[in-house]
């Protein structure tokens, strides 16, 4: 694996950076830092995707033809880089990344047409119905009912999705559901495009540990879907989830922001007294174990740009996906607590008005930094969990990476 960047790809990269410098605006960079949430929310993150959009640079990881840069696999990871170097708001990935490869994939040439501008605009903003209680890791058992009209003209939702991030601000679900109850499971899932404003929707707040507002239960109740709406064929939605969520785990590369935020913490501590004259940045305890999450940093890194390797030869991303979102789901909660420690009691201070950031946002104890170092710890819990927990990874890569 040759990892030196061509004198293009060098001056690709500088181009990037020149743009971040120049249209980054600091309050959005300040919004991010101060959101202790996976996905920041959308008046910062619509905020940002609206620059990008403006420059071209949003579809980044689409194809030319829907609309998207055609960058290359080590574009696209300079890119992700270089925002996360600057400080630039993870970009929410249940549009971009999630919904429209689907769509541009396996879409018919009108939904191509309707939903993939209408994203990139911010026109439409989109959660993802996969979970309900009941089915988490195992999937393949939702029972959320999708009835077929007698006139084979739409669908006729009945049941409940949970754990739905962003569904309160959504006007767009794609959703799994069961349009059929007989054979294999996996056999009668279909893909959904459903409209989020008609009746029958209700989303009910469910607060994290860290006391954020960022998923929900969503109830639906004779919900209308056009037969047009359906992606693929019926019966296909499984086949349609498993691309997907191999874009969920592997599609990013998480190793660029980690690195960031361990950096940020680094020159945090050089500043941060240890009582005995010194900082806590010269403590031998404090050094190993910043070294050991540095050490692990660079692992995955090392993994994501193995598999970065193999898709710019047109190869699928494959189940090595599974590894990059267990090891990324450990070293950001290892990243957190070690924000927690550095600031010593005010690190833990909670404050539960959210957000963090803007005009209205409480005085920090110490600083920002150490004012979400809680919420960031509670909330990077649920790195474990979603998009499949790393008891499901550590299986998936026991099988079908190890072989075992
Ligand atoms: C913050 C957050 C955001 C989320 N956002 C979304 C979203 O936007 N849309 C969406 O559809 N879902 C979302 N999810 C749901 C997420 O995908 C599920 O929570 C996850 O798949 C686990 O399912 P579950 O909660 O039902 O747990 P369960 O599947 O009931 O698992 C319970 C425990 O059993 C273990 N377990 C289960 N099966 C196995 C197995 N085969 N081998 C070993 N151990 C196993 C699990 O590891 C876990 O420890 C989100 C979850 C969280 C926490």
């Amino acid at each position: 694996m040759d990892i030196d960047l061509s004198p293009e790809e060098l001056a690709f990269r500088d181009e990037v950076r020149a743009f971040l410098a120049a249209n980054l605006p600091s309050e959005i960079k300040d919004g991010a830092a101060a959101s202790p949430t996976v996905f920041v929310e959308p008046d910062i993150g619509q905020r940002w995707n609206a620059i990008l959009n403006e420059k071209g640079w949003l579809g980044y990881q689409w194809p030319v033809e829907v609309g998207g840069t055609g960058w290359t696999p080590v574009q696209r990871y300079i890119f992700e880089k270089e925002c996360a170097l600057a400080g630039a708001p993870n970009l929410t990935v249940l549009a971009l990344k999630l919904v429209a490869p689907v769509i541009y994939t396996f879409g018919t040439p009108e939904q191509k047409a309707k939903y993939l501008p209408r994203i990139l605009s911010g026109e439409d903003y989109w959660c993802q119905g996969f979970s309900e209680p009941g089915s988490g890791s195992d999937l393949a058992s939702l029972q959320c009912r999708a009835t077929l009209s007698e006139d084979g003209t739409h669908y006729r939702l009945n049941g409940s999705k949970i754990w739905t991030t962003h569904a309160h601000w959504s006007n767009k679900m794609f959703a799994l559901v069961r349009t059929d109850t007989a054979g294999k499971k996996q056999a009668g899932i279909s893909f959904l495009l459903v409209d989020m404003t008609q009746p029958g929707i209700t989303v009910r707040p469910l607060l994290t540990l860290a006391g954020d507002h960022e998923v929900n239960q969503v109830f639906l109740e004779d919900v209308i879907v056009p037969v047009e709406d359906r992606v693929a064929e019926e019966g296909d939605g499984w086949k349609l989830a498993k691309f997907l969520l191999e874009n969920e785990r592997g599609g990013s590369c998480h190793s660029p922001k980690l690195a960031y935020d361990l950096t940020q913490i680094e020159e945090g501590a050089a500043q941060e007294p240890d009582g005995c004259g010194g900082t806590l940045a010269g403590d031998p305890e404090w050094k190993r174990r910043v070294a050991r999450v540095r050490l692990g940093i660079q692992s995955l890194e090392m993994i994501e740009l193995k598999i970065l390797s193999e898709v710019a030869k047109g190869r699928a991303p494959g189940p090595q996906t599974s590894l990059c979102k267990l090891l990324a789901s450990n070293l950001r909660q290892d990243v957190d607590l070690l924000a927690v420690d550095l600031y010593g009691p005010a690190g833990l201070q909670l404050d539960v008005a959210r957000p963090l950031y803007g005009g209205n946002a409480p005085a920090p104890v110490h600083s920002k930094a150490a004012q979400v170092a809680s919420a960031r710890y509670l909330n990077s819990r649920a790195w474990t969990i979603f998009g499949g927990t790393n008891e499901v990874q550590s299986g998936i890569i026991a099988r079908t990476v190890l072989g075992l």
